[in-house]
């Protein structure tokens, strides 16, 4: 792992989450998705309904705040098309 140093101070953490690097990512695999609706119920912030009748992420790199409803979504999706990494 690298570190990166300013004024002598190791800012990697810092760095790396203000730029997002550490955030959970999540996918929706769209061949597989039926639409049931459960993803955006669980997780609205980070799942939502659109007109193809399949769930979307709203942004891929997940808030803080939201990593535990999208795990739950991640588990409750019937078909296992949400993928978190
Ligand atoms: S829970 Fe799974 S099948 Fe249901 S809308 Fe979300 S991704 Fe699609």
């Amino acid at each position: 792992m690298f570190k990166i140093y300013l004024c002598g101070k190791n800012i990697t953490t810092w760095l790396l989450k203000y730029k997002g690097v550490d955030k959970v990512k999540v996918k929706v695999d769209q061949d597989v998705c039926i639409g049931c609706g459960l993803c955006p119920s669980i997780a609205p912030e980070v799942f939502e309904m659109r007109d193809d009748g399949k769930a979307h992420v709203i942004s891929d790199a997940v808030p803080e705040d939201d990593e535990d409803s999208a795990k739950e979504a991640e588990g409750s999706c019937p078909v296992n098309a949400i993928i978190t990494e």
